[in-house]
């Protein structure tokens, strides 16, 4: 395993620009449930009913009711080592961007400045009727809540059935097609588009290396089966290493 901590280290080091997609996995050890590992929240709820806009726009109060067993105040959570590792990736002029399919904010609260949320992100909640933003807000009362003019609330993320925000995805797709190694960390790779993320770098030369405790991405070029808390300090240390 050294040895391939060490090739990493060299390959991120000498590609041109490396970029980074994460999911779930990656904030797990920061107390937030993924969603289809084993003992995940996917096991008790089914995201097609309690996480759709069909569902949201006939009753709200079905996403309200699973929103505390998920994550419950935004403030509540904070970044790990992996999270706070690439923060360092990209203070050390490695690590160009983050792409991430989470919506807990962690990379930003790591440090991390160059962050792509393609589903959204819980920093947020909205009206659906006077469009008043609540920033970083504690989860509400009420299921569902109501805004004081009397609309419905709602999360500024991605639920199934709902468009990516399209400057995200672009600028998403762009990263991909132009960097020449990307980490794919923590995710299942069972959420389109993201999931064609890596494909579409690896179909235009980049390096894939994944991190995952059950790989996930059959197409790396490297893969570690760790934590990505464990894994990617790792990786920082070897590359300061090199000198
Ligand atoms: P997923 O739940 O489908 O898969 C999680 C992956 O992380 C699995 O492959 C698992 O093996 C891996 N994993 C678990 N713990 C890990 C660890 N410590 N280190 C490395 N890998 C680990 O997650 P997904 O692929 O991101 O898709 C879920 C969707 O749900 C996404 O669209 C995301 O928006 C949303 N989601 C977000 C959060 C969050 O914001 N923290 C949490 C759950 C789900």
């Amino acid at each position: 395993m050294g040895e391939m901590y060490h090739e990493i280290a060299r390959l991120l080091t000498a590609a041109h620009k490396c970029s980074a997609l994460t999911g779930a996995g990656i904030s797990a050890e920061s107390g937030i449930a993924t969603f289809r590992s084993k003992g995940g929240l996917w096991d008790t709820y089914d995201p097609a009913v309690y996480a759709s806009i069909d569902v949201f726009n006939q009753d709200p109060s079905k996403y309200w009711t699973i929103r505390g067993d998920f994550i419950r105040n935004y403030n509540d959570y904070t970044p790990n080592s992996a999270h706070r590792a690439l923060a360092e990736l990209e203070r050390m002029g490695i690590l160009r961007c983050v792409i991430t399919q989470n919506i807990d904010g962690l990379h930003r609260k790591a440090g991390s400045g160059n962050v792509i949320e393609i589903h959204g992100s819980l920093r947020e909640i909205y009206c659906l009727k006077c469009h008043r933003r609540y920033i970083a807000p504690d989860v509400p009362e009420g299921t569902p809540p109501y805004c004081s003019c009397g609309g419905i609330l709602k999360p500024d993320t991605v639920l199934f059935g709902e468009q990516l925000p399209e400057d995200a995805l672009i600028k998403a797709r762009e990263e991909s097609m132009s960097c020449s190694a990307m980490l794919v960390i923590g995710t299942s790779a069972a959420v389109q588009p993201a999931a064609s993320l890596p494909y579409l770098a690896q179909q235009h030369g980049a390096k894939i290396i994944e991190i995952n405790i059950e790989p996930a991405f059959p197409g790396a070029d490297y893969c570690i089966t760790e934590k990505a808390g464990i894994a990617l300090p790792e990786i920082v240390q070897q590359i300061r290493s090199m000198g």
